[in-house]
């Protein structure tokens, strides 16, 4: 007598579609079984025409932050947002400025706090390093230790201290190479973007649709460059966080033939947008960095992800809402910066990806959780729909469409920059650890469910890529 039984679905694993019926005991998964086997269970859901997908791994998301404007989205939205979208854990990062600068193991806990007893599904944290002093540097090992082997280092953001400059991403890179730890690196060459918004905003060159060039392509691909060229002299592994240019793609396909555990992020933003949003009435709501691009990027970025070459896709999901992004219509460097995607990543990459594209589902899994479980450490409790894995499950309706509005979805900001697109291919049953949790519109889940995940990485994905 199983508690939950699945079947007559499609099941997507990493490699391949099966037609089976999925078992689940508890929490976890209890295994696959052919499809019509005569097993009980207390529970049955009808799955036939649908994909039974591994619950989406959200790797980039930034819920109830204050970062240059304050994120709408508490632990409890932000992840009930997720769960509508088809993802069943999240990982957050210590980006608190009031943290900033202190104790990393208190600033991890902090994040914690904040989340337990709120979230719907299950969580984690990157620590973010901020400066490259000995004592950041000795307790790196204690964060480490505590289950967070994954650490963000910015090289941009002087403004609010969080830049670090080349000797700090080289120190600590060595450093988690030698503690079985990764560095997330947001890559934009700080001196050059600064030069350039100084010198659009002197020449009353103000408005959205300057503000690509204020950080044109170059800034990103030189500092991807070097940050690849810094973790090859380290012998480190190295995850670059929302990759924009099309051209980086390059450098990351290059560093991995070169056999580097080098993995590639992008954002479904960047797949789908271009900068021609910046010329919009609402050209504000994209202020986000790096800037949208161009086609060309899109293509590349697709092309990257169908190659596999990138390596996951995450939303950057940072709610902040029109009324502090309006003032960027103004001036732009007074739109404070994000994009909201959490509940749309899965959904325009299945619409955008699947449909359009032909991307194979099975790609859409490893992008979207398979490869996010693994590189960061989650993996196979997460990632996988495999006998004792997590009973993390999504149902995927392909035929289900949306009208996306702030109205259609369960953001809580007033505006979504895909609004009017019609989606095709939607979650429709969210389960996380055998719980059913969004039903067909409904949300059933519980605040306090989602868990704190201690993480440690697989060496293997530290030595070379997976
Ligand atoms: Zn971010």
């Amino acid at each position: 007598m199983f508690d939950l039984l699945i079947r007559n679905g499609k099941v997507v694993t990493p490699e391949t579609v099966l037609e089976a019926d999925v078992a689940v005991q508890g929490e976890r998964i209890a295994g696959l079984l052919k499809t019509a086997e005569p097993v009980q269970a207390r529970e049955v859901i009808d799955a036939r025409g649908l994909y039974v997908v591994p619950g989406g791994i959200d790797a980039h998301v930034h819920f109830d932050m204050e970062f240059l404007g304050q994120s709408k989205h508490t632990f409890e939205s932000g992840t009930i947002a997720a769960a509508f979208g088809g993802t069943t854990t999240i990982i957050d990062f210590t980006l608190d400025l009031k943290t900033l600068g202190g104790p990393l193991l208190d600033a991890v806990e902090k994040r914690r706090e904040k989340a337990e007893g709120k979230a719907v599904i299950d969580f984690a944290f990157h620590c973010v390093v901020n400066d490259g002093g000995d004592d950041t540097l000795r307790e790196l090992e204690q964060v480490v230790a505590y289950g967070v082997p994954s650490f963000k280092m910015f090289t941009v953001y002087r403004e609010v201290n969080l830049y670090v400059n080349d000797a700090t991403v080289y120190n600590v890179m060595e450093r988690l190479r030698d503690l079985g730890g990764i560095a997330a690196v947001h890559t934009e060459n700080a001196d050059i973007v600064d030069y350039c918004t100084a010198r659009l905003l002197a020449a009353g060159q103000r408005t959205p649709v300057h503000y690509p060039q204020s950080r044109p392509t170059f800034t990103e691909v030189e500092c991807i460059r070097r940050v690849l060229f810094l973790a090859r002299s380290a012998r480190a592994a190295v995850y670059v966080v929302h990759i924009a240019a099309g051209e980086a793609v390059a450098a990351v396909r290059q560093a991995r033939a070169e056999g580097r555990p080098v993995y590639g992020e992008t954002c479904p933003h960047y797949l789908v947008l271009t900068k021609a949003m910046y010329a919009r009435p609402d050209g504000y709501n994209y202020v986000m960095s790096p800037p949208l691009r161009t086609e060309a990027d899109n293509e590349a970025l697709w092309e990257g992800l169908a190659g596999g070459w990138l390596a996951t896709v995450s939303s950057d999901d940072n709610s902040v809402d029109v009324e502090d992004k309006r003032a960027g219509a103004e001036s732009f460097d007074r739109a404070s910066p994000g994009c909201v995607d959490v509940e749309t990543r899965i959904p325009l990459l299945f619409s955008e990806g699947v449909v359009k594209r032909r991307l194979p589902i099975t790609r859409l899994v490893q992008v979207a959780s398979t490869n996010p479980a693994r590189i960061f450490g989650l993996y196979p409790r997460k990632g996988v729909i495999a006998a004792g894995s997590d009973a993390d499950i999504v149902l995927i309706d392909p035929t289900a469409r949306l009208r996306v509005s702030p109205q259609t979805l369960h953001m809580k900001v007033q505006y979504s920059p895909y609004e009017g697109w019609d989606v095709v291919g939607m979650p429709v049953t969210t389960i996380s650890r055998g719980k059913v949790i969004v039903n067909k519109g409904a949300f059933l889940g519980t605040p306090g469910h989602g868990r704190f995940l201690p993480r440690a990485i697989d060496p293997a994905v530290l030595q070379a890529p997976v």
